[in-house]
């Protein structure tokens, strides 16, 4: 199996896993080791309960567990897009913007001060 192929599966296993339980109400669904270990908020925190709320369609519950990987998706789903389903490349425009450095130290730049903020307020 490729890492493409490894990475689509784990990807859609995530998915259902995460459809099919609420990590809120689930004893078995991994706690953020970084949360339990400081106390602190890490940028992905929630993102468990943020997916399972907006496979749900429950878009305002999910934004509130964790605004700024809502607001990733967009991104990531364009990466996860040019990365593993164009290989013909005719995506070229998509993945140019992707992989553009500004694009990708600004996305950067966002994760860590979301990290700052989120523990500040
Ligand atoms: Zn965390």
């Amino acid at each position: 199996m490729t890492n493409k192929k490894i990475g689509i599966f784990l990807v859609l296993a995530i998915a259902l896993v995460l459809f099919w339980v609420n990590p809120e109400k689930s004893i078995w669904i991994p706690k953020c080791p970084f949360y339990v270990l400081t106390g602190l908020q890490c940028p992905a925190c929630g993102t468990q309960r943020a997916i399972h709320q907006f496979l749900h369609l429950n878009f305002q519950a999910a934004f509130a567990y964790n605004p700024f990987m809502i607001i990733s998706i967009p991104y990531l789903l364009a990466l996860a897009t040019v990365e593993w389903f164009d290989p013909h490349h005719k995506l070229q425009r998509l993945k140019t913007f992707c992989h553009d450095r500004r694009v990708i130290y600004t996305y950067i730049v966002l994760f860590f001060a979301w990290w700052i903020i989120r523990n500040l307020i």
